[in-house]
């Protein structure tokens, strides 16, 4: 399949070439006529899929068959539920719409609300924004959503996740017309998504290119057992020396942990910088740009500042920490591995991780494999931490041998 087979304005293809998208993806093929054909699509694809390009490319085709004027009100909503991800979506409708005319704008908090409602004066067919900030606009009259024919939800099951839900139905309710719409989510399982799907979309198609528990194949998925913090860092500090990674995503689960795991970086020379929720807007972006353009080679993240991150050079993503859910761990490895390039994802797991390594294999119902770096081998196998297991639950409590007792 070619994008040609869709039937695509000259406006588009042109733009598709000059990204280098040479074939649609999976989420593409099937998204891309659905929403052409303006049904409701509810669609689990994990990030790195081409999810975006999948709702851009027919938002656009859209906007170019049902020529208006522009004016201020916007015709399309894409909802993000981070800022970093409504930039890189934002990056895409630009990229995308390069040879037309889709005037866009995006509001997300970490920047002042009396701009953002001064850039809302001008013409605007798309609006790419998050829930909060757009909230408060639509509140204080900046913004008249009641134009919207086309919205899209991106990353729900994140928005769900970070207590967005309310907000994005109090919007949608705000609108009057009835529109399209698509609803993205790396994952379609759990009663918070049906739900939410359920009350947004009208007879979806449901567009499943990815299992939730589905990782991408580019990604070299292994795990390297630590005898405790010293050893964990000799391990990390080898990998991001190694002439093969270029460029690194290290993943910590909490602020604090990622301070101190970049500033023990630091001490032994590495570039490397942190990410968190934290920053404001513009040190996030001079951060992302370093790293972008190589004069970082490791970021430090926490999970909600990372999200969006668009790179395709990312070598290696490292869980110093690894993460509560499965989920998350997809996320997290599908950072790298992206768009036909090889990436490794790499876990360093101490023993008080192994509970959330048991989680995630559960997920991905599959095993990861061991291995070993010369010079830093663990003191322990996995095997023997299985066995001590066992063993342990063989022998019954003394309490509770006292009450079989008693019995
Ligand atoms: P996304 O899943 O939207 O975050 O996209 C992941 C990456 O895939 C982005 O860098 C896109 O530029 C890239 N991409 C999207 N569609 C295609 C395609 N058809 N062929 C090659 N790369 C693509």
């Amino acid at each position: 399949m070619t994008f040609e087979d869709f039937d695509l304005d000259e406006i588009l293809l042109n733009a598709i070439k000059k990204q280098a998208y040479h074939k649609p993806t999976p989420i593409q093929e099937v998204a891309i006529p659905l929403m052409l054909e303006r049904k409701d699509i509810l669609a689990g694809a994990a990030t790195g899929t081409g999810k975006t390009a999948a709702f851009v490319i027919p938002t656009l085709q859209y906007l170019l068959d049902e020529p208006k004027r522009s004016s201020r009100h916007p015709r399309v909503l894409i909802l993000s539920p981070t800022r970093e991800l409504a930039f890189q979506i934002h990056k895409v409708v630009n990229q995308l719409g390069t040879y037309g005319n889709f005037p866009s704008v995006i509001i997300t908090g970490g920047f002042k609300q009396s701009q953002q409602a001064e850039t809302l004066t001008r013409a605007c067919d798309i609006l790419v924004a998050t829930p909060g900030r757009l909230a408060k606009l639509v509140e204080d009259e900046h913004v008249d959503l009641s134009f919207i024919e086309i919205v899209i939800i991106d990353e729900a099951d994140r928005m769900l996740d970070m207590g967005q839900g309310p907000t994005v139905h109090a919007l949608l309710e705000s609108i009057p017309t009835d529109f399209q719409a698509g609803l993205f989510s790396a994952t379609l399982s759990g009663k918070g998504i049906e739900h939410f799907a359920e009350e947004i979309l009208e007879e979806p198609e449901v567009v499943q290119v990815d299992a939730p528990n589905q990782q991408s194949e580019q990604v070299q998925q292994l795990v390297y057992l630590a005898d405790n913090k010293a050893h964990k860092q000799a391990l990390l500090a080898s990998i991001v020396q190694d002439t093969s990674s270029q460029s690194v995503i290290v993943f910590c689960n909490k602020k604090d942990k990622a301070i101190e795991v970049t500033e023990w970086l630091q001490s032994q020379n590495v570039s490397a910088q942190v990410l968190h929720g934290d920053f404001i807007q513009a040190v996030r972006l001079e951060k992302l740009k370093k790293f972008k353009s190589n004069k970082i080679k490791v970021m430090v993240a926490t999970d909600v500042a990372a999200r969006g991150l668009d790179m395709l050079q990312i070598t290696h993503v490292i869980n110093y920490d690894i993460p509560y859910r499965g989920d998350i761990y997809i996320h997290r490895i599908g950072r790298t591995g992206r768009a036909q390039q090889v990436g490794i994802a790499i876990n360093l797991v101490e023993h008080h991780d192994l509970k959330n390594l048991e989680r995630i294999e559960y997920h991905l119902q599959q095993s990861l494999p061991v291995e070993k770096i010369a010079g830093l081998e663990p003191s322990f196998t996995l095997k023997s931490v299985l066995k001590n297991k066992k063993k342990n639950k063989k022998k019954p409590k003394r309490s509770a041998k006292k009450k079989a007792k008693k019995k």
